[in-house]
């Protein structure tokens, strides 16, 4: 996708001033179909949550977000440069890359409360939008979301817009459009699953054996190729499923992957509903989880050598679009975010345990989410979930129509849609650009402390 955005946008050298590398979206715009995409990959993340306002920039950013706001049924509220809207305004001062400015919005364009969008098309120097951050909360919106169409990271925008959750469509690392700064081409795959993922791998697979520091991990690894890329497929619980939740090499797993170069991580897991609306078969995009577990070694980083890691985006949202936009193409009843309980296992949860996780904000429960994803973001790896819903954990939440999860509904249930998981980490892999242009790994470098 992001290669498609890039190869649309003329740059012009030098406009509207000297030094100014502009970014021209207007033949992106001229394109139907790459349109369309656009807009409905930046809608679909919040598809399943309440959007009440999606706040456009002028002028360009009334394109992007009057159409986002039709695709989420939201109402579209509009920030304009001083003078231009006729009723009561609050206004806000602010610098930008070429001159100073001064933004207004309506007084009553936002609601105290309401959820809101705010879509912009380049994010520069990031003060228009920081200037449009303070004024939706200064009306007393809820900001959900700050999405752009491109980012052009040597400007450092993203600075100016600390506490913001913010996406960019495509980045630029450089002010030269021709050669933009890569530095992930050599995308290395690792799938951490179950065992029907032999299958993925013609008859050139191959079986390593890893050793590492930290132990051996759960069994050999499998090397591939799918759609020209390098794919390793470790099976989590060991090739004959010998090994419980709460017995799994996690550090072994992750460094072993590591040690073979790997920096994108798919890992699919089955998972127990905790709300009504998702159902045995769903699939679940999890962006956020949950740790109750205790027992389990959860840090590469236990001294001399200190890193903290941030975790409150813990999940590679860029892998996440893409598995978002091609669940959505095979029609699969996927929800685009979700949170994730782990819980230690072996054992399923009680009644009130299971209660009480569905209100403390988890909508699903596993045993093996966490430490896996925690150690792949500290050592810099993009970890992306699936999640696919097997049962309804207690039973609380099935109407009275589900009986509390057994390990036969489980299984049965996973196996039923293994080919539906298969057909969705498929796509996502054919569908990971060569560079993939993310935090991650930038990430895990800031956690370092020495
Ligand atoms: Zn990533």
């Amino acid at each position: 996708m992001e290669e498609l955005i890039k190869s649309k946008i003329r740059e012009i050298p030098n406009w509207p001033k000297p030094g100014v590398n502009f970014k021209d979206i207007t033949p992106l715009l001229g394109d139907g179909d790459v349109f369309t995409k656009m807009v409905d990959y930046i809608a679909w993340p919040y598809s399943g949550k309440k959007v009440d306002k999606v706040v456009g920039i002028d002028a360009r950013g009334f394109i992007l977000a009057s159409a986002i706001a039709y695709k989420l049924n939201a109402g579209l509220a509009i920030v304009r440069k001083k003078g231009k809207l006729p009723w009561q305004t609050i206004s806000k001062e602010y610098s930008l890359e070429y001159g100073a400015n001064t933004i207004e919005i309506h007084k009553d364009a936002i609601l105290p409360g309401e959820k809101v969008l705010i879509v912009d098309d380049v994010l520069a120097t990031g003060g228009t939008m920081a200037a449009t951050v303070d004024l939706v909360r200064e009306l007393g919106g809820e900001i959900i979301g700050v999405e752009f169409l491109v980012e052009l990271c040597y400007l450092n925008g993203k600075e100016k817009l600390a506490g913001c959750k913010i996406n960019s469509l495509a980045k630029f690392d450089s002010g030269n459009l021709a050669s933009p700064a890569k530095e992930n081409n050599d995308i290395k795959i690792g799938i951490i699953g179950g065992s029907g993922f032999y299958d993925f791998f013609g008859s050139e697979a191959k079986e390593i054996e890893v050793e590492t520091e930290f132990g051996s991990p759960s069994g050999k690894i499998t090397k591939g190729n799918l759609f020209g890329k390098e794919i390793y497929f470790l099976p989590r619980h060991g090739k004959g499923h010998e090994l419980p939740p709460h017995k799994i090499p996690y550090k072994a797993n992750i460094a072993a992957l590591k040690k073979l170069g790997v920096n994108i991580i798919i890992a699919p897991a089955a998972v127990g509903s905790l709300r009504t609306e998702i159902k045995p078969g769903n699939f679940v995009v999890c962006d956020q989880f949950i740790n109750r577990t205790t027992k389990r070694d959860d840090t590469f980083f236990n001294g001399p050598e200190v890193a903290h890691i941030e975790s409150a985006y813990p999940y590679c949202e860029n892998l996440r679009k893409i598995a978002i936009i091609q669940g959505q193409k095979f029609g699969l009843p996927l929800h685009s975010n979700g949170t994730v309980v782990i819980i230690e296992g072996p054992r399923f949860s009680t009644f009130a345990e299971s209660l009480q996780f569905s209100r403390i904000g988890a909508d699903v429960i596993n045993m093996t989410q966490y430490p896996e994803v925690i150690l792949a973001c500290e050592l810099g790896m993009c970890y992306l979930n699936i999640s696919l819903v097997t049962d309804y954990d207690a039973g609380i939440y099935a109407g009275g129509e589900a009986a509390p999860v057994s390990i036969g509904e489980v299984l049965a249930n996973f196996k039923n849609n293994t080919d539906k998981l298969k057909t969705l980490i498929s796509a996502v892999i054919e569908n990971i650009p060569a560079d993939l242009n993310c935090d991650c790994k930038k990430k895990a470098e800031r956690a370092k402390i020495n």
